[in-house]
């Protein structure tokens, strides 16, 4: 064997996945495949709230990169905005900074990352898996796939692309009178016939702040374009499409009871899928590789890879947990309820609040959860007397 594990994918899910598995298991042979050469783009609008900063700073790890801080989460929704101000719940980046800031911390603490190598197949056998990339093959104990969306690993483990997808429409744009302050990240759901939400973060390109807009449109709902809504949304903003430089991609959630493994093949971060209710997938794949480490060094320390058990060890923490109640939330908000849900999503500012702390990494208070629980019954209770 070359390797015990081989990562395929150097973005957040494979670069934390290593970080994780070299901190509490610090002899393993072990390389991350990058198919890109650093510094590399994902397309992205960068949000990331400020609970992936903390299972970072767990490893003594700080990604150094230029970003704008945010103090609060804005939603419209039902002709209303609301605002839940969470001092430090997060920040914007930019992924062509933030994930070559966060390979450099690998490999400043010896992790061997091979980037410009993309990985062109994975064969699993008996004795372990060959992996096959431009310089020669491979062979390894077992392998992970960080490879994202599009990546290959997924294919090998004989798993297809799954239902839930999304697409993506984003751009830069200068700041509008009517933005919000630049402390504040916005989504906006007033578009009812919209099954997603168009976005406005502050971020900084090349020092300069800019606005990130875009238009995030769930495809398994039914047939949409996200360009055509995005267009839609910049114009409702006084901005025209044609002035600026698209950018086009498309999103997984991760499925309910779905598999994510097969033997010797451990999927993460959008490799496996992600939230598919906002597609904030940065903090998620973050959250994938702090289980995925000490998830690989018990298999490695057992010598025992058939990896049955990883999504049960997913849906078991706070990241599955987290994915449940999104996805029962996407399944209610994008349906027919929808009309009801507006009118009444404005008096929920208890559950928003949770909703906010939650993304900010701040302990989930079971009071705070059991009001907002309360908050919901009592507002859809008086909006049936009221119908
Ligand atoms: C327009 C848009 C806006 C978004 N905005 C946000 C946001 O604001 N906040 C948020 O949290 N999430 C956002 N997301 C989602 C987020 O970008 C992803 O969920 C996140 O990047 C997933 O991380 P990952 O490490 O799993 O995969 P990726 O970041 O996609 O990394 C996968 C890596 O694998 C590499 N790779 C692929 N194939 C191979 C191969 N064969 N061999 C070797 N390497 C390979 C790729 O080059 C890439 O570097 C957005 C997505 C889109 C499309």
């Amino acid at each position: 064997m070359d390797f015990d594990v081989v990562i395929v994918g150097g973005g957040p899910a494979g670069l934390s996945t290593a970080l994780h598995l070299q901190h509490i298991a610090p002899s393993t042979r072990m390389v991350v495949l990058e198919a890109e050469r650093y510094p590399r783009e994902k397309i992205c609008a960068g949000g990331i709230g400020a609970r992936a900063f903390r299972i970072l700073e767990r490893l003594d790890v700080e990604v150094d990169c230029p970003r704008v801080n945010l103090d609060a989460v804005a939603m419209r929704v039902g002709g209303e905005t609301m605002v839940v101000r969470v001092p430090g719940c997060g920040a914007v980046v930019r992924r062509i900074e933030h994930d070559h800031a966060m390979a450099k911390v690998a490999m400043a603490r010896g992790i061997e990352v091979r980037d410009g190598t993309p990985v062109s197949s994975i064969v699993v056998d008996d004795a372990g898996v060959r992996i096959t990339t431009p310089t020669g093959d491979l062979r390894a104990r077992c392998v992970v796939g960080a490879d994202g969306v599009g990546g290959i690993t997924r294919r090998a483990a004989g798993m297809g692309k799954g239902e839930l997808r999304a697409q993506v429409v984003e751009l830069d744009t200068e700041g509008l009178p009517d933005d919000l302050p630049r402390d504040t990240c916005v989504f906006d759901f007033a578009t009812s016939d919209l099954r997603g939400y168009a976005w406005d973060f502050p971020t900084v390109v090349n020092g300069a702040p800019l606005q990130c807009r875009g238009a995030y449109v769930i495809r398994n709902l039914g047939p949409d374009d996200a360009r055509a809504r995005c267009a839609q949304y910049l114009a409702s903003r006084g901005l025209d499409i044609a002035n600026y430089r698209i950018k086009q991609f498309a999103e997984r959630g991760l499925e309910p009871g779905v598999p994510i493994s097969s033997p010797r093949i451990l999927l993460v971060g959008e490799a496996a899928g992600i939230d598919i209710a906002t597609g904030e997938g940065i903090g998620q794949a973050i959250e994938y590789g702090s289980i995925a480490g000490p998830y690989l060094a018990r298999a490695l320390a057992e010598q025992s890879f058939g990896f049955s058990d990883w999504r049960r060890r997913i849906d078991r923490h706070h990241l599955g947990f987290q994915f449940q109640i999104r996805h029962g939330c996407y399944r209610a908000f994008y349906g027919r309820r929808r009309p009801k849900i507006e009118r009444v999503m404005p008096s929920l500012t208890k559950l928003f609040q949770v909703g906010v702390e939650d993304f900010a990494g701040l302990p989930m208070s079971k009071l705070a959860l059991a009001h907002g629980a309360a908050q919901f019954v009592t507002a859809f209770a008086r909006a049936k007397l009221m119908a």
